[in-house]
């Protein structure tokens, strides 16, 4: 089945772009001479002797990957399969009725691509849909509503990264979330604590279909409960064998409509949305950082954020002398580095096959030296620069009204490579906790269309992010692969937690690429927050009230949080082989596949 194909030609990252160059003669010299070296040096891109490893928020998802990978299939296979049994034992987080954004690195080709499998706005969608009047509608009540509803990307995202880099078919791939869901899997603490939690302010124990499968009986399940999934087993079936067209025709399309066009607050989602949707294969956004290339997902993902955080990062922490240093991190500079990049962010990034997205100017050393010198004291309000002005003396800075939506936590993140060192940085979402409540084939659909803002206009200015038909809103996922100063795979990882993804991801990156620190001291670290003008610090994680002191020290505005909703997992090539690590905060598992 081929009908939901590429909506964009693949293109490679600059890496590759640089082999493609039309040759000159004289270009030879410097590749044969550099051959010759290679040769003699034997380059280790020939062979790859570190074995395979996978890091997931659960440890079926976890098995259901190495699995995969020890009966030979890829990276993106791996991914496939572990997400599938996500959406069966992780429903509050991902799954079919959701979107995904997957970074793959092939390794022979040595190419990276990106693949944004993200939900889009029906054509019914409209700038003012989340209006009431004047003013927008409540969170809750758009959260909950058909309205909220995109149309879901991730099984269209299988279907066409299977065909490209898998080695198995997406049945095999497919094979071990069916059984699963058939024989039932043991409900998880965190499953059952998001039940409890989520009856108030969510319709999760209303709607009668997810009230029968997630509170039989009136009660929530309970931790250790063994809860099978026939429909999602018989769904998962179908898309084995005809492929992704029995999800977005026929039967389970027009279930899926059904459901987000009912009330309270019916959306327009319909048979033809689903029919229309298209994964888009988008370039790969790669830019050096010191000594490394770091490959992200361009908008409407935050990718390009952990790029300027790392280099801005970079430029602060070489001029601070005295700032306090812990684990080998500068953390005035991670700070002033987020709070720079976020206030960018918000201000400029949204689906750049809507609007104009400055992504390769707020990426360029050029712009972020000049931002740099904008650094803001403890106690100043960060503005977002402007990148037109520096780079062409054109501003672009009134164009948009600042746009500050916020996103609530119902994501995952999963990290594989495999046995011959290809890479899978795949984060998913249905947006908020058990998206919108809404379930349709045994699965539950997203609420992403509040991550579009909800005001359509800001002080009078229009907002990048506003809803658009077809429109994908703007994702705070950052899911990243990092190569090192001779090209090779270096880290693999990426997180969940709203707008938070990106400083998760960031305290990553600069703990183990800038810090020195093994892969999970990095991901146990306390999470450090710069989005305006507080900083959050994560004080329930050892080291926390430290880091909360020495910043409040320095001046800044320290907001002390107990827990963060993390979900890294990250995997990092060390000379001494693979090393991974899950997030603490959640119920994660590595394993490692030889
Ligand atoms: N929906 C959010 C996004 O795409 C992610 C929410 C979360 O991480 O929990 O940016």
């Amino acid at each position: 089945m081929t009908g939901f194909g590429l909506a964009g030609k693949v293109r490679a990252d600059p890496r590759a772009a640089y082999l493609m160059a039309p040759l000159r003669l004289r270009d030879l010299f410097l590749p044969v001479l550099l051959l010759f070296v290679g040769a003699c040096a034997a380059t280790p891109r020939t062979t790859w002797n570190y074995g395979g490893m996978v890091a997931a928020a659960n440890p079926y998802a976890a098995e259901a990957a190495a699995d995969v990978l020890r009966q030979g299939g890829s990276a993106v296979d791996a991914a496939i399969a572990a997400h599938a049994v996500l959406g069966l034992v992780e429903p509050q987080s991902s799954g079919l009725g959701g979107g995904a954004f997957m970074l793959v690195y092939d390794r022979a080709a040595d190419r990276t691509y990106a693949y944004d499998g993200r939900e889009t706005a029906p054509a019914g969608a409209r700038p003012d849909m989340f209006m009431v009047g004047d003013a927008p509608m409540g969170f809750l009540d758009a959260w909950q509503s058909g309205l909220a509803v995109g149309t879901p990307g991730t099984v269209a995202l299988y279907e066409v990264v299977n065909a490209r880099h898998g080695r198995l078919s997406l049945a095999d791939d497919l094979a071990r979330a069916i059984e699963l869901a058939q024989q039932g899997f043991e409900v998880s603490p965190r499953l059952a604590g998001f039940l409890v939690q989520m009856r108030g302010p969510s319709r999760i124990d209303d709607n009668p279909a997810t009230r029968d499968y997630f509170y039989p009986g009136g009660e929530p399940l309970a931790a250790g409960t063994i809860r099978d999934n026939p429909a999602y087993a018989e769904t998962l079936t179908r898309i084995a064998g005809e492929g992704s067209a029995a999800f977005y025709r026929g039967e389970l399309a027009a279930e899926i409509a059904a459901a987000a066009q009912a009330d309270p607050y019916p959306g327009t989602l319909s048979a033809a949305d689903l029919a229309a949707y298209r994964v888009a294969v988008r370039e790969a956004l790669c830019a050096p950082a010191g000594s490394e290339t770091v490959c992200t997902m361009p908008p409407p993902s935050s990718g390009l954020t952990e790029i300027m955080i790392l280099h801005l990062y970079d430029l602060f922490a070489a001029t601070d002398g005295a700032a306090p240093v812990i684990e080998g991190v500068d953390l005035a500079a991670l700070v002033d580095a987020q709070r720079l990049a976020y206030a960018d962010r918000d201000f400029y990034v949204a689906d750049a096959d809507h609007v104009s997205v400055p992504t390769d100017d707020l990426i360029d050393p050029a712009y972020l030296s000049v931002r740099a010198g904008q650094r803001v004291a403890p106690q100043g309000i960060p503005e977002p620069g402007d990148p037109g002005e520096v780079l062409r003396g054109q501003p672009i800075g009134d164009r948009w009204g600042r746009d500050g939506t916020d996103e609530i936590g119902g994501t995952s993140h999963l990290s594989v490579v495999d046995r011959e060192g290809n890479a899978v940085s795949m984060t998913a979402t249905v947006e908020a906790p058990f998206g919108s409540s809404r379930w349709a084939g045994g699965f539950l659909l997203n609420n992403q269309m509040t991550d579009f803002s909800r005001v359509p206009t800001l002080g009078g200015k229009p907002v990048a992010n506003a809803v658009a038909p077809g429109k994908r809103p703007r994702s705070s996922m950052s899911p990243v692969i990092v190569f090192d100063e001779d090209g090779e795979l270096k880290l693999v990882a990426g997180s969940p937690g709203g707008n938070s993804i990106i400083a998760y991801v960031a305290k990553v990156l600069v703990g183990v690429l800038r810090g020195g620190q093994p892969v999970q001291t990095a991901v146990d670290a306390p999470n450090v927050i710069a989005r305006g003008p507080t900083v959050r610090v994560e004080t329930g994680m050892p080291g926390g009230e430290t880091q909360a002191d020495g910043l409040s020290a320095l001046g800044y505005p320290v907001e002390e949080r107990e827990g963060e909703n993390s979900g890294l997992h990250v995997i990092v090539v060390t000379p001494e082989g693979l090393r991974g690590a899950a997030d603490p905060r959640r119920e994660g598992r590595v394993i490692a596949v030889n």
